[in-house]
């Protein structure tokens, strides 16, 4: 098969997070199961699957590539062409997931040959993960598994889309839904009820004032943009009709910290500030990524893509989670995170033969037999 008709039987898919996820493991175990991978199906507690596929030795260390299945829905968005059909559009290939990040999965299960016809003295990890748009809930499933099934990995390639610049950094992020309860009574006599909603916008506004001393008075990390932590009220609810008065509202609240300042930390500062009767609950989080210790791997990885090194980026991935877990991560991916989501997102077959170039090269010079490194066309910069 194709990379291309590969990455076709991905799109036509529709693997949205938050529901049962079968048919794109299915799709992607066919590609895997087969003589010299050692292939996982890993189940998570809400009944959806990872996949962990190795090939190669799988009691030393190795490279993982990673990738999550999931794909953001479509409702509501103006496409040109079904977002479930691959569709070529002059040199674009359009459809759900072609940048993020079923592109990526193709190059993944299409190198899958190729490195079983190699010598592999290192292995080489498959790591796909599912509910990563509802905020990474999948992913942590499976890295808990890895140290009874694989050796630790020396490195982990993240492929969301970078175009292919590798990616030092990103925020953590935390969202947290804070619910004010009032005392309900009829309007014609607010004093004898409490009014939620009134507690509710004084958090909201209080929100609003801390968020304006992180960004005048730090912590700051001049790699990000905005160089500080953020915070922000994203939703407010409150109330059922104007004569009763209210007694219940909720604001939703998002922080992002930089890896000096977790997010859980602008959370608890902003709830310890506020103690009156509100209880609060967290709907999403993930760590923040902090650059690796050693960046020869990002290093290498521009060197075979042409791309520069890139510091930090503003969206989030599971490359945190991995690199909590001990595993130096790195983002590296086909396609453009501003295609990510949007309505006719679609990819290249360009970039998506550079990532399998780089991919292949990186694999060739890390876990490949000595012949093959000796013959690698770019030498480390170790
Ligand atoms: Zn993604």
């Amino acid at each position: 098969m194709t990379l291309t008709d590969i990455l076709a039987e991905l799109v036509a898919i529709p693997s949205l997070p938050g529901t049962p996820n079968d048919a794109i493991t299915d799709a992607i175990c066919a590609h895997l199961d087969r003589p010299g991978v050692t292939l996982h199906r890993l189940p998570t507690p809400e009944g959806r699957w990872n996949i962990l596929a190795s090939i190669g030795p799988t009691d030393v260390p190795g490279i993982m590539l990673s990738g999550h299945g999931d794909v953001v829905s479509a409702e509501g968005q103006q496409w040109s062409s079904d977002p479930f059909r691959l569709t070529a559009q002059g040199d674009r290939l359009v459809g759900r997931g072609t940048s993020d990040m079923k592109g990526f999965l193709a190059v993944m299960l299409h190198l899958v040959p190729d490195l079983l016809a190699m010598d592999l003295q290192r292995p080489v990890h498959l790591a796909i993960s599912c509910d990563e748009e509802i905020g990474c809930q999948g992913v942590p499933h499976l890295i808990a598994r890895l140290p009874d099934l694989i050796a630790p990995p020396l490195a982990c390639i993240v492929g969301e889309p970078s175009d292919m610049a590798p990616v030092l950094a990103h925020k953590g992020k935390q969202t947290v839904e804070v619910t004010f309860a009032g005392r309900p009574g009829h309007s014609s006599d607010p004093a004898r009820g409490q009014n939620a909603i009134y507690a509710a916008a004084r958090f909201a506004l209080r929100v609003e004032e801390m968020a304006r001393l992180l960004r005048e008075e730090g912590p700051f990390d001049d790699s990000f943009d905005p160089p500080c932590s953020t915070l922000q009220a994203g939703v407010i609810a409150g109330g059922t009709a104007v004569n009763i008065i209210p007694d219940r509202a909720t604001v939703l609240i998002e922080a992002r910290g930089i890896p000096d300042h977790p997010p859980e930390a602008v959370i608890t500062d902003i709830l310890a500030d506020f103690p009156t009767g509100a209880a609060h609950r967290v709907l999403a989080a993930y760590p923040a990524l902090r650059k690796a210790a050693d960046p020869s791997l990002a290093h290498r990885l521009a060197n075979r893509s042409g791309r520069q090194v890139v510091q930090a980026v503003s969206y989030g991935t599971e490359a945190g989670l991995f690199a909590a877990a001990g595993i130096p991560s790195v983002i590296c991916g086909p396609g453009r995170i501003e295609r990510a989501h949007r309505a006719d997102e679609f990819i290249r077959a360009d970039e998506l033969n550079l990532c399998r170039k780089v991919l292949r090269e990186e694999i060739v010079a890390m876990c490949g037999d000595v012949d093959a490194m000796l013959n690698s066309p770019v030498k480390p910069m170790i």
